[in-house]
């Protein structure tokens, strides 16, 4: 799916988007802010909830459920074909900037960007240099006083008081299972998505974003009744140039008309999904031993 205009990062960052954390919540904002068309590299190193979980058995789609390595090679590799960076490296901060955000890795990289988004189940001191006190909450374990992150800190779309930084993890017990963990990832993506095309200059009522492929079969009308339909949902109030909502128009149009798919696409889509799902499985060789490069 090709972005709207020109992704935030051709101007001043170096990513639109850096997400913290490789797992099932990270990988799968990765997955949306990646087919929307958003610069976005992934750091995945460091403590993980998920390796610590003997066998999978209750992720929907695996009826015999999945082993931790297989699942992290399809997640990273579904985020990477999504168009995402994959870096194995741990972010160890995040800091402001004048106009977003630059985070420091262990292994001494230094990245800008205008949206981060936490996905690390454990821990969350890396967001300490940001310097807000209410980010983190004090409590008494075993006659010990520690500190961790607050986890009603974000709202239930992952914004957070700080413009452009979102948190999909840690949140209350919804990263307490890795289907809900995904779920919310997903979720928390599509408010970044709709926050950037607000910038870009999307009216409300448009800045929703849905990633929805659908059956050419279904399509109804032509680019006109596609501009009429966009023309009758922007406000009288809109202040936009006619130049820059012709823009955007054209761009969203131009969006939403490649979400629909013909018989043969879907087709080949099918033939490629199955090919792209075999390269995980060991079927066919000998037991304990991957076709996957991704495994280990
Ligand atoms: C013992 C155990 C068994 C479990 N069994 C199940 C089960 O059977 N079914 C179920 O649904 N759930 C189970 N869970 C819960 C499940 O693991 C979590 O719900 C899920 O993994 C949360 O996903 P997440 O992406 O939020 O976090 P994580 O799975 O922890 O993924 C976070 C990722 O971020 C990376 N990371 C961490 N810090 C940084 C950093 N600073 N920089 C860069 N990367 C970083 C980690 O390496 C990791 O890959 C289990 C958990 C445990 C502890």
């Amino acid at each position: 799916m090709s972005p709207d205009e020109t992704t935030e990062s051709q101007a001043e960052f170096d990513h639109d988007v850096v997400i913290v954390g490789g797992g099932p919540a990270g990988c799968s904002a990765g997955v949306f802010t990646g087919r929307y068309g958003l610069d976005t590299v992934i750091f995945d190193r460091g403590r993980s909830s998920l390796r610590r979980c003997a066998y999978l058995e209750n992720y929907l789609g695996f009826p015999a459920g999945i082993d931790i390595d297989t699942l992290y090679g399809l997640m990273h590799d579904h985020a990477e074909e999504a168009g995402c960076e994959l870096v194995s490296d741990l972010v160890e901060a995040v800091d402001e900037n004048e106009t977003g955000f630059t985070v420091t890795t262990q292994e001494g990289r230094t990245v800008t960007a205008r949206r981060v988004v936490a996905a690390a189940r454990y821990g969350g001191a890396y967001l300490k240099p940001l310097g807000d006190d209410s980010m983190f909450i004090q409590y008494e374990y075993e006659g010990e006083e520690r500190e961790r992150f607050n986890r009603d800190y974000p709202d239930q779309d992952g914004r957070t008081p700080f413009e452009g930084l979102y948190v999909v993890a840690p949140v209350t017990d919804i990263n307490a299972q890795a289907i809900i963990s995904a779920g919310h990832g997903a979720r928390v993506a599509r408010t970044v998505i709709s926050d950037v095309r607000r910038d870009q200059g999307y009216p409300d009522e448009i800045a929703g974003h849905w990633d929805w492929m659908r059956r050419a079969a279904e399509l109804e009308g032509d680019r006109d009744d596609w501009r009429e339909w966009f023309d009758d949902r922007v406000p009288d109030d809109c202040d936009l140039s006619e130049e820059k909502l012709r823009e955007l128009r054209e761009a969203d149009i131009d969006r939403r008309l490649s979400t629909y798919l013909s018989e043969e696409e879907v087709e080949a889509r099918t033939a490629r999904g199955h090919e792209r799902l075999a390269e995980h499985l060991d079927v066919g060789t000998e037991p304990g031993v991957k076709s996957t490069p991704n495994a280990e």
